[in-house]
């Protein structure tokens, strides 16, 4: 009698929701062409700190075949969503794709920490963030002084450098406001308006308008960031161009306007203007800070260059890529020692670079720099508009 050959082994269940993620996780053929380019494993060099090393653990969670613990928690928690991975991954993974839905599986499972509940709460609510921001300054000496050392200098508006409109008949883009990016980026939105009336464009900053939900959908709060994105949808329905400054809030802006129209880079808009832009001369050092998503997700870094190369006389010291500054959203707030260490190459050289201020196109990446440094840290805008003739 022929022998039965043996039962082959039933595949373990799919974990609930878990079969995008396995499609996303499958993607990946292992290469580590992504190692260098990753932040984390730099700073740690350990496999498990790498974008291959995360997909391999949210495969295993995902088919079933681990149980998620909190080593392998740990380790995607520390990863930066800075998706430098993805844009030197071959094979085409989606690697900030499948981050979000394996944060949301986990957020399932275990809550963020109160903490960065507590951010998100706040973020979702622009205007009392508005109010607290406004407050930083008058309030400061009442403040823990660890708490006064954490935060970002108050933003400075500068008196009589206000919006400006532009000829009647102009096209009329829309720009984004945002939420911590409200105060923040208050003047910079007027610099921008100042340079778009230069360039014969009109821009008008929509009502009712909020986070981007950036920071929801890293934390795995899906469901916050789908209401982030609707409230957006409402508010800057109709207008079919709209402005983004901030390079990390860009594509989930982009994803959220989806089908009602384009978000854009101003500064590649900008760049576009070609003569209708003229600068005054600059003869002085200034460094340049590149973020991540700048280069990985907005590409707008040789649209920048373009234009600070057309300000006579400006010294642009591009700082080194030494990787993400490790702002990454709120892993700031979630992982300050680590945040910290990321950050302190930048600051050398920066401190090495013998510049006198800062430029720099994400929110993020600039309130993060600027707890670590006494130097001015601005949006490039803000030193374009400054420098317009
Ligand atoms: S994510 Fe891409 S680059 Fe990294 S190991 Fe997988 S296939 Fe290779
Ligand atoms: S998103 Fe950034 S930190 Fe996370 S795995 Fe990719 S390169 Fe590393």
């Amino acid at each position: 009698m022929p022998a039965t050959p043996p039962l082959a082994r039933p595949s373990p269940p799919l974990a609930p929701g878990a079969a995008p993620l396995l499609a996303l996780a499958d993607q990946c053929v292992q290469c580590g062409l992504c190692l260098p380019h990753c932040p984390t494993y730099q700073l740690d060099r350990s496999e498990a700190e790498s974008p291959r090393g995360r997909i391999a653990y949210v495969r295993a969670l995902a088919s079933g075949q681990m149980a998620p613990g909190p080593v392998g928690d740990t380790h995607l928690d520390h990863c930066l969503g800075c998706r430098r991975c993805e844009a030197a991954c071959p094979a085409g993974v989606r690697y900030g794709e499948l981050l979000q839905s394996a944060r949301a599986l986990q957020a399932t499972r275990r809550p963020p920490p109160a903490r960065i509940r507590a951010a998100l709460a706040l973020l979702a609510r622009p205007r009392l963030l508005a109010v607290l921001v406004a407050l930083q300054r008058p309030l400061a000496w009442a403040l823990p002084r660890r708490w006064r050392a954490g935060l970002p200098p108050p933003p400075r508006r500068e008196a009589g450098r206000a919006a400006v409109p532009a000829p009647d008949g102009s096209p009329v883009v829309a720009l984004f406001a945002g939420c911590i990016a409200r105060p923040h980026e208050a003047g910079s939105r007027d610099a921008l308006s100042r340079l778009l009336a230069a360039a014969g464009i009109a821009s008008v900053v929509p009502s009712g308008q909020g986070c981007c939900g950036a920071a929801a959908a890293h934390a795995g709060d899906a469901a916050g960031a789908a209401k982030l994105a609707r409230a957006n949808r409402q508010a800057l329905a109709g207008h079919d161009r709209v402005l983004c400054l901030a390079s990390g809030c860009h594509d989930t802006l982009a994803s959220s306007l989806a089908g009602l129209g384009r978000v854009e880079d101003p500064l590649v808009l900008l760049d576009q203007a070609g003569d209708r832009l003229k600068f005054r001369p600059a003869p002085r050092r200034v460094a340049l800070h590149l973020p991540c998503t700048q280069r990985s997700v907005v590409r707008s870094e040789a649209a920048l260059r373009r234009l600070l190369a057309r300000v006579p006389g400006l010294d642009l010291v591009e700082l080194p890529d030494t990787g993400c500054c490790g702002a990454a959203g709120l892993h700031q707030l979630a992982e300050p020692d680590r945040a910290d260490a990321l950050r302190a190459p930048l600051l050398q050289a920066l401190a090495d670079s013998g510049a006198t201020e800062l430029l720099s196109a994400n929110i993020g990446c600039r309130l993060h720099l600027a707890t670590g440094t006494t130097m001015v840290v601005r949006h490039p805008l803000d030193f374009l508009a400054e420098q317009l003739a």
